[in-house]
């Protein structure tokens, strides 16, 4: 039987946009083409659930995070690209 592995520590601290961002990344890269719902959510109609068509807190939360990813990968570009720098 084997202990499971310790997570490092992380010395300092961790922005959270940096973190927000990796996790954002990660999550809409594991899923397939463009989706409109939130990883593990295929609605009929986009954010509203199939029963009643309430709005889906999951889907309008991962919504929000991807609005501010937009925003500050457009801000960084806009940053960029004023500076001469290259822009992805
Ligand atoms: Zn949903």
């Amino acid at each position: 039987m084997t202990t499971p592995a310790t997570p490092a520590r992380v010395e300092g601290t961790l922005d959270p946009l940096v973190l927000l961002i990796a996790v954002h990344d990660y999550m809409e890269a594991a899923m397939i083409g463009p989706h409109p719902d939130a990883p593990g959510h295929s609605h009929n109609v986009p954010g509203k659930w199939d029963a009643d068509g309430t709005t889906c807190e999951w889907c309008t939360t991962w919504n929000r995070v991807r609005k501010c990813v937009e925003q500050n990968d457009t801000a960084h570009r806009q940053d960029r690209s004023a500076s001469g720098g290259p822009v992805r």
